[in-house]
């Protein structure tokens, strides 16, 4: 058509439809392993062992312990919108695991060979599905050996969407963005354990064994240096005054102490068990220890919030992790005197309480 005229409107081809929308959940091996780490625990998981390839581009593997997944559900595992975990509009209100939308595993089969090999408690053997586009190949799934639980293999992710591929950055940097995801939910899940390994390598990268106290998990995940100097910072706030339904939440965290040494800030934030992330909060506790530590020291921060469910909303976009809740403000106020309090404190552990 000529250039002053419109072009005219077409219905994009299901494959078409379906990879586009992939893509939005999928952007690199992470935010798959994001996903698959997820519906681990969702599953109840007590051990996960994740196994890479290339910084997951050539594989990218979980295999879990969980309760396993029915040979009835396995035709349509993978299609678009099917779920275990919501039924109802309504059930967002109360929804407690971290999926709910159908989407993740549909998605990564319309961007790469998917293998899902699982078993259930009762079953007489494991079995063996690959799926492609949604589909479950060969018609039917596999009978072979196996343990109860659940192993996801995603193999050469974006074979057929090139433009994704090449904005991948090398397979160490995607690697380290897989580990950094595994070290964030394993921060926060102490009583399951995580392994890492590199495909062929027999050490794993990492494991952090089930802990009982949470510093004991860092110690794991971060290392020792990081781990000797964390104080725990606890906080139950509630405050009838400010505003509708007034401000309630509890703080659980682990900070460093002024004495600690990283060029690197890192900042571990969970809402209601969910793997987030707060710029506001962020901003304000790095500002206090900027005031106390020398240039170019960066803290460690592991911060688990809880709040009211209904003052944060989950129905947002699974890749967009910043989150908005109810009274932030104030929380944010309240967190940076604690953090204040402690850094003046050095080695004190301490609960505040602001009302009743
Ligand atoms: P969602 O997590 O939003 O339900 P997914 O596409 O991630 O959507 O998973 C679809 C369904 O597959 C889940 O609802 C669950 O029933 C099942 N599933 C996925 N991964 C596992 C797993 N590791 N163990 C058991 N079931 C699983
Ligand atoms: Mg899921």
């Amino acid at each position: 058509a000529p250039a002053d005229e419109p072009r005219p409107i077409r219905r994009l081809a299901e494959d078409v439809v379906n990879r586009v929308a992939a893509g939005e959940v999928i952007h690199r091996p992470s935010s798959a392993l994001k996903e698959l780490l997820e519906n681990a625990l969702d599953a109840g998981a007590t051990a996960i062992t994740v196994t890479v390839k290339d910084g997951g581009c050539k594989l990218l593997q979980v295999t879990d312990d969980g309760v396993g997944i029915r040979e009835n559900d396995l035709a349509i595992l993978c299609e678009r919108h099917t779920t275990s975990k919501l039924a109802t509009f309504e059930d967002l209100n109360e929804v407690a695991t971290f999926g709910f939308r159908g989407e993740a595993l549909a998605s990564m089969s319309f961007v790469a060979n998917l293998t899902v090999t699982t078993m259930t408690k009762d079953a007489p053997h494991a079995l063996k599905a690959s799926y492609r586009d949604g589909v479950l190949e060969n018609g039917a799934a596999m009978p072979c050996a196996g343990v109860k639980g659940t192993t996801i293999a995603v193999e050469n992710l974006f074979y057929n969407v090139p433009t994704r591929r090449k904005a991948l950055r090398s397979p160490t940097e995607e690697y380290n963005r897989i580990v950094d995801v595994v070290q964030r939910y394993a921060s926060s899940r102490t009583a399951t354990s995580f392994v890492i390994r590199k495909l062929g390598e027999a050490r794993p990268a990492l494991h952090c064994p089930v802990a009982t106290e949470r510093v004991d998990r860092l110690r794991a995940v971060y290392g020792a240096a990081v781990a000797k100097e964390l104080t725990p910072l606890r906080l139950n706030v509630s405050m009838p005054g400010a505003g509708a339904g007034g401000l309630r939440f509890a703080l659980d965290a682990l900070i460093s102490s002024s004495s600690y040494h990283s060029k690197k800030s890192t900042f571990v934030l969970f809402i209601n068990d969910r793997l987030v992330e707060c710029a506001g909060l962020k901003r304000a506790i790095e500002a206090v220890y900027a005031a106390v530590l020398p240039k170019a020291e960066k803290p460690f921060v592991y911060a688990a919030l809880t709040l009211p469910p209904r003052a944060v909303d989950v129905n947002v976009h699974p890749t967009k992790r910043e989150v908005h809740f109810l009274h932030q403000d104030e929380l944010i106020d309240e967190v940076q005197r604690a953090v204040e309090g402690v850094l003046r404190g050095a080695n004190a552990s301490r609960t505040f309480s602001v009302g009743t």
